[in-house]
Parts: C-alpha cells; structure tokens; sequence
C-alpha cells in the first residue's frame, strides 16, 4: 500500500492505495464518512498514473470529502468529551463536561451548552448523565405537547397514556389500550416533527391502519406533514445514533 497526496486549492488530501486484482483500466476513488480517502487501482498502474488519474477527479473528490465532513461533525457523541454536539428539539448544544469532587448535580442546559457534572470523569458515565436528562427532559415536554396536540383534535376524547421508549427504527406507535408510544430519541428532532409523530400516533385512535381516510385526516390537522416525515427520515441515523 502506497499513501499519496491529493492537492487542489488548499488542500491537501492524503489517500491510501492499494491494488485490485479485479480492476483493469481504472481507479476506484472511495471516500468514507469521516471524509477519508482510498483509492484501488488495477494492477501495474505507476503511482504517477494513480495521481493523475485521483487529480482529473480532483473536484469530485473535495466536493464528497467536504460533504462528508460536514455530515461528519453533525453526528452525536461518541467519546462524550467537552465540544461535541448534543441535539434537543432540532437545535445543536455543546457539550461541556465538568469534573466534580462532590456528587454531581444533574446535567442541565445552560446557554447553548448542556454542562454535565462528573465524578467519575468517564464517557460512560457522562454517557449516562446525558441519557439521564434526555429522558426528563423529554418526558416532559412530550407530555406537554401531547396533552396541547390531543385538544387541538376533535376525535381524542382524553389525553392519552404517554410512554418513552427507545427504538432504533420506529418513532412512535399507538398500543390497542390507547397509549401513544414515543421514541426516546424523538426529543432530538426538531418540534414540528415532534409534532407530526404525536398526530400521526393520534390519528391512530380514529384509524388502526394507514388507509386513505387515515392520510386525509393528517392532511387536515397536520398540515406540512409530508414536509416534517421527509426531514425526520433524513435524520434517523442522526437521531438515534446514540
Ligand atoms: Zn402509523
């Protein structure tokens, strides 16, 4: 495996080489999601004709890393340390962790951070003090929403059971007792998807199954609800990445 560097304007991108036995005429340029770069090349290709070839695609190539990249510094926590972003009702916190010798006080929001008191000092830890205050947090504005939503609706007779969930792939889902079920990770998104999910779950009460009478009821008291599910589909990965 060979490294080279990639030059286009100010940058400079480095990428690793290595050879494809199943190639014959051209280069393969792959860029991964943290914005990094390989390429795979047929082999007997000189590093000179790999470079030549990496450059005439040189514009492709920074236009996905920079996309990459961006999409990149928009994931949640991973290592749970001071400046990474948290997201509650679709707006970006940082996160800001500090080191306690008493018992530390729950995590709050403070400006445009989240401050997060530890005493152990360990992403696990801190891990779970930010989970800690999602679920409160959330909780409480769901309920909030839930409860304005439901009078706001002609068909919901009484403000449903709320539950919180965590689930990898569902938003919400209303049980046949009649309790709305949310997706913990909901309260990252921004409010009108919240809303959307909590009248998608209500409409649920009128009609079980998604039938034509089904939309046309969230046509009429979700309005912008297409807009809302697409942005919500787009930000799954986001959203319940952690
Ligand atoms: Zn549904």
């Amino acid at each position: 495996m060979v490294r080279l560097v990639l030059t286009y304007g100010d940058e400079r991108i480095p990428y690793d080489v290595s050879q494809d036995e199943r190639r014959t005429s051209k280069v393969a340029i792959h860029v991964d999601p943290d914005g990094s770069v390989s390429v795979e090349a047929p082999p007997g290709f000189s590093e000179c004709r790999i470079a030549e070839a990496v450059q005439r695609r040189a514009r492709w190539v920074i236009k996905h890393v920079q996309e990459a990249r961006e999409r990149h510094k928009h994931r949640m926590p991973k290592e749970y340390v001071s400046g990474e972003q948290v997201l509650y009702l679709g707006r970006r916190y940082v996160l800001k962790v500090i080191p306690v010798d008493g018992p530390p006080k729950p995590a709050s929001l403070v400006g445009s951070r989240l401050q997060v008191e530890t005493q152990r000092q360990t992403s696990e830890d801190i891990r779970a003090r930010v989970r800690a205050w999602y679920k409160v947090r959330g909780r409480d504005y769901l309920a909030r929403r839930l409860e304005q939503v439901s009078k706001s609706l002609p068909w919901v007779r009484q403000v449903p059971a709320l539950r919180l969930l965590e689930m990898k792939r569902q938003w919400g889902s209303c049980s046949p007792s009649g309790e709305i079920i949310v997706n913990t990770h909901l309260v990252k998104a921004p409010r009108p998807c919240i809303d959307y999910v909590l009248i998608h779950e209500l409409a649920h009460l009128k009609h079980h199954d998604h039938g034509p009478e089904f939309w046309s009821l969230l046509d009429n008291h979700a309005v912008g609800w297409r807009k809302d599910k697409a942005q919500l589909d787009n930000l799954v990965e986001i959203l319940t990445a952690d």
